[in-house]
């Protein structure tokens, strides 16, 4: 707990650098900036509110990040960043108040080269794709949340759109880094390469981004895909041979009936049926419809433009569930993280882990993955699945708990380096007993 004198003292410091509407201690948003995403998990959501942030500051630009990070330091006063507060493992949640440093303000893209682009922290995942596409590029990758912030996805988050050929957010897709990090004195340290992965998928608990340089490639001319199929089992099996396309598909998505029948209406996803959603090279669209003839399913439609490929996207990922979640009044659903071949081999054991089992997959890169979602009936059905999950093949992520799981030992070696007392975003990095029970080659 921090003092109230140290809280106004901090305030005071951070109006007079960032101006009054610089800085809240409105209990409103302060509230509002202690809540991300976890709500989707339900053990998360009997936990809330796990924190509560004392203040709040709004820098516009990369360095005033580093300024606010200095003024807390010293004053000793925690720091949790926030993007747009769409991560769903709890992972922004100020466990131990302090002060949340909101990026979103500070949202403005620095400079488009020759297969990179780099932009403040705040900035959307959506702007870089926007700006990378007028100069004839593309993102290696974004997130279905395509609205959350370039430092968010890079700390909080892992994969998306583009996965199927570059894998995850910590595989070369950050080329350099500006970060802000704890000292009496603003720090920009700018780190490249290896040096700048360590921190990616880290929950800002060993700096704070504020600003990113990350990979673009050549801009390929994609469709949006809509294929339905009588059946899920069916629509699996052209998730399977689809995701072998040359050139690979950016995204492959597909749902049961009774998901699908959750998500925002839309004449190409057809009540009754399963749906797949894909995101494909127009040069093997004509290769990516014989796939799905084959498979036993039609092509609803084919959509052209930025716009329509990331409607694709923002039904991916774990929006099939969050709509689930949204349009299943009365019911609680859960679901768990899910990886491997067997999503597909052993789909009728995967789904009968848990009672009424439904499994909302991607096509992944270099395995399918997925998220395994039904009735919440308490904490204990939903751990007890991981072991026979496990048994099945399968590669199991608890998206249930708000530690960092990810190059754990790495982190710790970087942060007695960059934040030796703990100021930032404390509480999230322990040893979560889940992580230990799940042996380390059934991490997906
Ligand atoms: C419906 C739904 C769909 C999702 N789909 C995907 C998906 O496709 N792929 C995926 O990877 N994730 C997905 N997520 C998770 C989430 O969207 C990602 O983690 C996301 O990109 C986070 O971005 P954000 O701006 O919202 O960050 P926040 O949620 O605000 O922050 C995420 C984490 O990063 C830290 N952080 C934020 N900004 C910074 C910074 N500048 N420097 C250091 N640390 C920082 C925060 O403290 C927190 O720990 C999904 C979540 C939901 C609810």
């Amino acid at each position: 707990m921090t003092s109230t004198e140290t809280i106004e003292a901090l305030r005071a410091e951070l109006a007079a650098l960032l101006g009054e509407r610089g800085v809240s201690t409105d209990p409103k948003t302060r509230e509002r900036a202690s809540v991300d995403e976890a709500t989707m998990s339900p053990i998360l959501s009997e936990q809330l509110p796990l924190g509560l942030a004392d203040l709040v500051a709004h820098p516009a630009n990369a360095e005033e990040i580093a300024a606010v990070v200095a003024a807390a330091t010293r004053h000793r006063v925690p720091v949790t960043a926030r993007g747009k507060g769409t991560g769903n493992y709890g992972q922004g949640i100020p466990l131990r108040g302090g002060l949340v440093l909101d990026t979103t303000r500070a949202r403005a893209v620095v400079e488009v080269g020759d297969g990179v682009i780099t932009a403040e922290a705040g900035a959307s995942m959506a702007l870089l794709e926007r700006t990378a596409a007028a100069s004839g590029q593309q993102l290696w990758m974004y997130p279905s949340t395509a609205q959350s912030t370039v430092g968010g996805f890079l700390s909080g988050g892992s994969s998306g759109t583009g996965t199927i050929a570059h894998g995850s957010n910590w595989e070369g897709f950050v080329v350099a880094l500006d970060v802000a990090l704890p000292g009496p004195e603003p720090v920009l340290a700018h780190v490249e390469g290896e040096d700048a992965r360590t921190f990616v998928h880290t929950y800002g608990t060993a700096g704070v981004i504020a600003r990113a340089t990350v990979r673009l490639e050549p801009a390929q001319d994609w469709r949006a895909v809509y294929a339905s199929f009588p059946t899920f089992e069916e629509a699996l099996g052209a998730v399977r041979t689809l995701r072998a396309l040359d050139p690979l598909p950016r995204l492959v998505s597909a749902d049961r009936a009774a998901v699908a029948e959750r998500l925002p209406a839309d004449p190409a996803i057809p009540a009754g049926r399963a749906s797949l959603r894909a995101i494909i090279d127009a040069v093997a669209l004509e290769e990516a419809s014989s796939l799905i003839s084959a498979a036993g399913g039609v092509v609803e439609d084919v959509r052209e433009g930025t716009q329509q490929t990331i409607k694709v996207s923002t039904l991916s990922y774990n929006h099939p569930i969050w709509w689930l979640k949204k349009n299943s009044p009365g019911r609680e659903y859960f679901h768990v993280e899910v990886g491997g071949e067997a999503l597909i081999d052993r789909i009728h054991e995967v789904e009968a882990v848990y009672p009424g089992g439904m499994l909302h997959i991607e096509a992944g890169h270099r395995f399918p993955i997925g998220m395994l979602t039904a009735e919440y009936t308490g904490a204990a059905d939903v751990y007890a699945g991981y072991a026979k999950l496990v048994e099945l093949g399968v590669r199991v992520h608890s998206p249930h708990q708000f530690y960092v799981d990810h190059g754990v030992e790495e982190l710790l070696a970087l942060k007695q380096r960059t934040d030796p007392d703990g100021l930032l975003n404390p509480g999230h990095l322990g040893v979560p007993e889940l992580a230990v029970t799940l042996p380390a080659q059934a991490k997906i």
